[in-house]
């Protein structure tokens, strides 16, 4: 029986499996290895996963999910076409997919795996993974923690006892870096910080923020599609400024008429006091674990945004070695997990210890956002407590007033990792009443503590009264009963998912339709009339066919995407 090796993260996932003495990666159903982490579902109740899911993200945001690997473990729901899921029942579309492309790509059934999962990850998280495992028709008898994975994707495992490493993991939107040993069978966590609200996004942000000052616009000049047009033009620029000192971009937004230089240097500068903060997780977890950068005997590169040439050469010049990142920083964890799959296979699995007692998610408070202008954002969150800090745990910051004659202070306590408190999860509120004075001089002191049953205190007071105000908040979610399970079990089963073979076209269409929307006129006109050849030609369901115009319709949308019409 064959058990595959599952990394089921926050932006992407992938699956893989140890065969013949090797790691084999499975490609998805559009013959990628990665599978985005989003999931649509339809007025209909048909349920789209993958790259077809992330299409709809901007066309059909009220009826698509993403990033939902942050609320396991929490009791949060999402609504999609009006039903509400938890973060298991999404995460169970995205492993039944993945466990539906092994199957066609082994030729058997799989229902069986390990799935990778971050070490700072409590039980209760934990729990939730395995859950989602369960809803998906996969037995999970073992979770990998991912810097576990990676390491032994690079066979740390194999090397001489108390081989020390670290592992530095810069996804989309969240960096986590643990320190690791290898020791009798046993590979230990010994530290692991990290920073939620850093990722590569960030640098494409910064990228945007250039750019569009170059043509003195602002994001609430440009509308969503165009504001899309621009990150993902920013992105493309970030990746070339790898290689380039000094790039040209054309006209491709209307407000756009002559190229853009954007120089790397520039770009570097800018970003520095990104740099900057991607050293002091580092240093924290060297720190925790009592070692300087010259005892360890490896670097290991995980998640997208470690192909940033200037992070390589930051990491190299703290280490004063070359980092190891000759597998795919992206696919690197699956293929973990999978040797992992292939020694449990044949009882032979390693040992994976983690560092308990971490407080699981940031706690903090809700504050005015200067720059909500059109209202759609709501406060802007501010961690107290980060996530990752072990517990018991108490932490304190003081919050000043922010209009004159201010008389009162309602705090929320949220939990969570967005910047935005909309996207946390409310604890609850406690109102302050203030003297009159102007604005910034009344300020109060916020302290929270956290404990080993997660129970959160919080204690308030206001400095130039010294008025005490105390909460007790029980931040225990839910347990999940065996009735419930059994509730989700059919509220899925009674979810459609579109044939496999249908996906190929249906991520087309979904592309055509988010093109179609954001563009006008004659460009518009072509979009529609090249989506309906196509469905004329699914129409006919001649095989060869419809193969053939694939490929001519997804090149044609390749060109849309790319030409620079304005
Ligand atoms: P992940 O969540 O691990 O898939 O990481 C995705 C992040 O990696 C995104 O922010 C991408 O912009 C970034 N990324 C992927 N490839 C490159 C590259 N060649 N250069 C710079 N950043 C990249």
């Amino acid at each position: 029986m064959k058990i595959i090796g599952i990394d089921l993260g926050t932006t992407n996932s992938a699956a893989a499996i140890w065969q013949n003495g090797q790691v084999e990666l499975i490609p998805n159903r559009l013959k990628e290895y990665l599978t985005p982490s989003v999931v649509h579902i339809g007025q209909d109740g048909t349920v789209l996963v993958g790259k077809a899911a992330q299409e709809r993200l901007l066309t059909h945001p009220n009826a698509t999910a993403s990033v939902f690997k942050r609320y396991m473990g929490t009791d949060r729901k999402l609504t999609l076409a009006k039903k509400s899921y938890s973060a298991p029942e999404l995460s169970a579309f995205v492993l039944k997919s993945l466990k539906e492309d092994a199957e066609n790509y082994l030729g058997e059934a799989v229902t069986e795996a390990v799935i990778s999962v971050p070490a700072y990850f409590n039980n209760t998280q934990r729990k939730a993974t395995i859950l989602a495992g369960e809803l998906a028709g996969l037995k999970v008898e073992r979770l990998v923690n991912e810097p576990t994975a990676a390491a032994i994707a690079y066979g740390l495992h194999e090397k001489p006892e108390h081989t020390q490493f670290i592992v530095v993991d810069l996804g989309g939107g969240t960096f986590d870096v643990s320190i690791m040993e290898y020791f009798e069978g046993v590979l230990e966590v010994h530290a692991s910080a990290g920073d939620n609200f850093l990722g590569g996004e960030d640098f494409t942000e910064i990228l945007v923020n250039k750019f569009l000052s170059s043509l003195n616009l602002n994001k609430t000049s440009l509308n969503p599609n165009e504001l899309q047009l621009v990150q993902a033009q920013m992105e493309l620029a970030k990746r070339q400024l790898n290689q380039a000192d000094l790039i040209h971009v054309e006209p491709f937004i209307k407000a756009q008429k002559q190229p853009i230089s954007l120089y790397k240097e520039d770009f570097l500068k800018l970003s520095e006091p990104l740099w900057q903060r991607l050293q002091r997780p580092i240093e924290t977890a060297l720190r925790d674990a009592k070692l300087k950068p010259s005892d360890l005997d490896e670097v290991i590169l995980v998640g997208g945004a470690t192909r940033m040439q200037y992070f390589r050469s930051l990491i190299a010049k703290m280490f004063r070695r070359m980092p190891s990142a000759n597998l795919d920083p992206d696919l690197v964890v699956a293929m973990g997990a999978s040797i992992q799959a292939g020694l449990k296979a044949r009882d032979a699995a390693l040992e994976d210890l983690v560092l308990t007692d971490v407080c699981p998610y940031s706690l903090g408070i809700g504050i005015h956002n200067e720059n909500d202008h059109l209202g759609t954002q709501g406060n802007l969150f501010s961690p107290i407590i980060e996530r990752n800090t072990v517990i018991p745990c108490s932490r304190i910051s003081a919050y000043n007033t922010i209009t004159d004659y201010q008389t009162a202070m309602t705090l929320e306590f949220f939990q969570g990792e967005h910047r935005l408190v909309k996207n946390n999860i409310s604890l609850g509120k406690l109102e302050v009443r203030l003297p009159k004075a102007r604005k910034g001089e009344e300020s109060v002191t916020v302290r929270l503590s956290y404990d080993i049953n997660g129970v959160l205190e919080v204690d308030v007071e206001v400095v130039s009264t010294g008025e005490k105000h105390y909460k007790m908040i029980l931040n225990t979610p839910s347990q999940i009963t065996d009735k419930e399970i059994a509730a989700s079990k059919e509220k899925l089963s009674a979810l459609k998912f579109h044939p496999r073979e249908q996906e190929v076209n249906i991520t087309l269409l979904a592309r055509a339709e988010r093109l179609y929307e954001g563009r006008l006129g004659q460009e518009r006109e072509e979009i529609l009339n090249a989506l309906r050849w196509f469905e004329s030609v699914l129409e006919k369901q001649n095989n060869s066919e419809i193969a053939e115009a694939q490929t001519r319709f997804g090149e044609f949308l390749d060109q849309v995407e790319q030409d620079r019409l304005f």
